[in-house]
């Protein structure tokens, strides 16, 4: 039988695990709140961000959003971000990615105060993780790790292929799931678009995560059985929403795997709430058992 690994019901448990911390800082007088920064007309960039400020509200974090108009110059966003930087009821900013052509985004993160760096895209947090001492993990690579550990998946002394070398996703968690912790100690093999022979790699793995944005490219033949399968893959096909991973013959092979939709997407949101949280608890000085 193979696990299907649920996401939306792993990110439920973690947003309730989320209210508890949330009410022990209000206790404390620290309320978590996180600023979305739009600088962008693409309708999709305006609904993730709308989803960010719904699910904060849904927790009991605080939502502050700015607008920055397409045309501004490059300096009248980094004075948003120096401001919320400022403010001392924001615990974290989220620069929505992308922003406007004549911007160059690693300079607007550059500019976000690392403790308030909830994506942690900041070379600061970037510098920790890679040292293995992570403040914010960035959202999506998080939730693939809580995905693994909720599904009981140990991933100590595992062959792990992870297929995407990006910066927000395939990278931090091949570096994550390397790591000296509990949560890591895997022997991990980062695969990307100039890999000889993909197929060899993921056939090695116990555990293979497709982060590569091409739609379908894990199939069952290149999976052993027994292997863990978790698939960050979102792709629109013909109005079809399709993962990196072809899931009926993937499924076959696997001993769990993630859907899609339902699997990290839900994750990736939920994480963004816990790293607002742990900033809010960091700033505060307040110590809150995070979910
Ligand atoms: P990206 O385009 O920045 O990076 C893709 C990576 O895949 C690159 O490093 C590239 O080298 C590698 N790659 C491309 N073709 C390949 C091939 N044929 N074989 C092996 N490697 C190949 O993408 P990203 O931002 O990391 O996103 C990857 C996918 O994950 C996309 O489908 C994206 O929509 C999805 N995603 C989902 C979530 C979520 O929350 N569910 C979050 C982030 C990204």
């Amino acid at each position: 039988m193979t696990e299907v690994i649920d996401g939306n019901a792993v990110a439920a448990d973690i947003r309730d695990g989320l209210t508890d911390a949330i009410e022990r800082l209000a206790d404390a007088g620290a309320r978590p709140g996180l600023a979305t920064v739009l600088m962008s007309d693409d309708p999709a960039s305006e609904t993730y961000v709308s989803m960010k400020q719904r699910d904060c509200e849904e927790v009991g974090i605080r939502s502050f959003h700015v607008e920055v108009d397409t045309d501004a110059p490059a300096g009248e966003l980094y004075d948003t971000v120096s401001d919320l930087n400022a403010d001392d009821e924001v615990s974290g900013i989220l620069v929505q990615h992308p922003v406007a052509a004549h911007v160059d985004y690693s300079e607007v993160v550059r500019r976000i105060d690392p403790g308030k760096d909830v994506d942690g895209f900041h070379p600061e947090n970037v510098g920790r993780l890679v040292r293995g001492d992570p403040r914010f993990r960035p959202c999506t690579p998080h939730g693939v790790q809580k995905l693994l550990e909720h599904a009981g998946v140990e991933t100590e002394g595992a062959d792990a292929v992870v297929v995407g070398r990006s910066n927000i996703v395939g990278k931090p968690l091949a570096n994550l799931l390397a790591r000296k912790a509990d949560d890591g100690n895997a022997t991990v093999t980062l695969c990307h678009s100039r890999t000889r022979d993909l197929a060899a790699k993921t056939r090695q793995a116990d555990i293979v995560v497709a982060a590569a944005g091409v739609p379908e490219l894990v199939d069952g033949s290149m999976l052993s059985e027994g292997v863990t399968v978790i698939d960050v893959g979102y792709n629109q096909v013909d109005g079809e929403t399709l993962g990196d991973v072809e899931y009926e013959s993937a499924k076959e092979k696997a001993s769990a795997i993630t859907p899609v939709p339902g699997g990290v997407g839900p994750m990736t949101r939920a994480m963004l709430l816990y790293n607002t949280v742990k900033a809010a608890s960091q700033r505060a000085g307040v110590d809150v058992d995070l979910p």
